[in-house]
């Protein structure tokens, strides 16, 4: 499949045929329904760019409702349900005949015996969070039958469905879009912004935008970034766009379609993007040059490295447009004139900093502060500047680690070791490795050995010690000591200060009791139905943080 969708690529590339039309003929049509009923409307299209990585598949709004009946869209078994306080929230896996296994997010609940099966895996396990493969036969489904409710679990920004669509045997994420479920879309997509930036040595410069007289002066190499947008009938008017492609006087020159991806490979949309703007500003400048650790099989297709390299005194044409899944395009033709100066690339003049290498395993060492980064941390070549400044507000120096070419975070894990100056009476163990953000503090799992404190951290910036020995809060919002319960569902804020919630368990009478956690209001949910006995009930909430400091409180619920 990996190899077979490379050579369409390449086919299409000569063949200048739009890429959808290729592949569909690929993936079955029509076997698919539609997950919710009525019209689809999307808040987010497949592959559209977010930071650290590429949107896996489709939002698809529910009108600001949660509790909408998702349907199963094949006949299968549910295969998998993942339940968690972050990202994905309650998921459901079903698996179909076909190859391929469809994904719902966000849920507010399962329904029916699968429902009940996660009941019972929770209760079993004594976890709210649980990811259980579930054996086939177990769960059958039919094509349309109700399997959840629609709801905003996990990372979610308000409520909606994320529906995926994988090859089972590999993982590998499609747009659902290109299997036939159908989809008004007849708005076109819009080019929001083209920026020139010109190449220092071999890394981008500043980019600046292209004028609104469509012309653009250049005095040397450069590379272009595309910002551009789509908006359909009954979908949010910024989603992203199916496929970029530009063209340099006429011929293709990059073209930018994500139309399936592994999932691990996702991060590496932070280097094909502006990367300091799409943190900045959230909007995504796709990038025209390449780099050689963000290569792979969802590459964009480009001419050489993607770097427009022009004779001088001469004047070009560049086309540039963005398509949607049904091919609405929107264009724009720049007029690029090339100074008499240009010629010269200049080298990158930094010296800050020790050169690594992308491939290769880094280490630097400072007396109190040590990186080590795997290969491939690193999608290019690169100079990487560490500080280290004595700061009284924290139990370490507080070091920094940043390159200086291209500003893009770290693609996997490496690890950081801090020396630790902390005064006699603190508990080691109550130490953490923390990134300072501004006024944001943020706290990593960490080990300590030999008076270094470590972490596998994914970020550049800058890291320095804490220490955290305030136990968590846990506060009853909607029940008090003294009155009579009014609804069934009890809700606790629980909170940490610095190394955040690790494990929360409640006790109801003395026993576990499923308490469901939204991480991000941080508040448990208790459904007391069928739970408590007449008069008074004991509650007992524990809470433990990230450094072991537990809070444990008991309340009395009177029904
Ligand atoms: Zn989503």
């Amino acid at each position: 499949m990996k190899y077979l969708l490379k050579i369409l690529v390449c086919a299409c590339l000569a063949l200048h045929f739009p890429l959808s039309t290729l592949h569909t003929q690929e993936l079955p049509q029509g076997y698919f329904g539609s997950p919710l009923k009525g019209d689809l409307g999307l808040s987010a299209t497949f592959a559209e760019s977010r930071i650290g990585h590429f949107h896996s598949g489709l939002d698809i709004r529910t009108g600001g409702a949660v509790g909408l009946p998702v349907l199963a869209v094949a006949d299968g078994y549910v295969s998998r349900v993942s339940v968690s306080p972050w990202g994905g929230g309650k998921i459901l896996y079903i698996k179909h005949p076909n190859g391929y296994t469809s994904v719902y997010m966000h849920l507010s609940d399962y329904v029916g015996p699968i429902g009940r099966w996660v009941k019972e895996q929770q209760y079993k396990t004594q976890s709210y969070s649980i990811v259980e493969d579930v054996p086939e036969g177990l769960l059958p489904v039919r094509k349309g039958q109700m399997v959840a409710l629609s709801g905003n679990t996990g990372g979610s920004a308000g409520p909606h469905l994320h529906f995926e669509l994988r090859e089972t045997g590999t993982g590998r994420t499609i747009n659902p879009l290109l299997f036939g479920i159908p989809y008004r879309d007849s708005m076109k997509p819009a080019i929001r912004g083209l920026r020139i930036y010109p190449m220092v040595g071999n890394s981008i410069g500043r980019g600046y935008d292209v004028d609104k007289e469509n012309t653009a002066t250049v005095d040397g190499p450069f590379c272009l970034g595309i910002y551009a947008t789509d908006a359909a009938e009954g979908s949010t008017p910024k989603n992203g766009p199916e496929r970029i492609e530009v063209y340099l006087d006429d011929e293709l020159f990059f073209m930018y379609s994500i139309e399936s991806f592994v999932l691990e490979n996702s991060r590496v949309i932070n280097a094909l993007v502006d990367y300091p703007v799409f943190e900045a500003q959230r909007q995504g400048y796709i990038l025209t040059r390449a780099l050689p650790g963000a290569e792979g099989d969802w590459i964009p297709v480009r001419q050489g490295d993607g770097i427009f390299r022009l004779a001088p005194r001469s004047r070009h044409k560049i086309q540039v447009r963005a398509y949607d899944i049904h091919d609405n395009v929107d264009e724009r033709t720049i007029t690029v004139n090339v100074s008499t100066s240009a010629s010269t690339t200049q080298g990158h003049s930094a010296t800050d900093g020790k050169a690594v290498r992308y491939s290769e395993v880094a280490s630097l060492k400072h007396p109190a502060f040590s990186a080590e980064l795997p290969p491939y941390c690193l999608y290019a070549d690169d100079r990487l500047a560490t500080t280290c400044r004595m700061d009284a507000g924290y139990l370490s120096p507080v070091c920094s680690i940043e390159p200086v070419i291209n500003k893009i975070p770290p693609h996997i894990h490496y690890k950081i070791s801090i020396k630790g100056a902390v005064p006699q009476g603190i508990d080691p163990a109550k130490v953490t490795v923390v990134r300072i953000n501004g006024k944001r503090v943020n706290a990593y799992k960490t080990t300590c050995e030999g008076g270094y404190y470590s972490a596998s951290v994914r970020d550049f910036g800058t890291f320095a010690l804490l220490a955290d020995t305030t136990a968590p809060t846990v506060r009853a919002v909607n029940f008090s000591e003294d009155k009579r319960l009014k609804s069934k569902t009890l809700r606790i804020k629980i909170g940490d200060n610095l190394a955040g919630v690790d494990t929360y368990n409640c006790y109801l009478n003395g026993k576990w009791v499923l308490a469901e956690y939204d991480g991000k209001s941080a508040t448990l949910f208790i459904d007391t139905t069928g739970k408590l006995q007449g008069g008074k009930n004991d509650l007992r909430v524990e809470v433990v943080d990230g450094c072991g400091n537990l809070t444990r409180r008991t309340f009395t619920i009177i029904r």
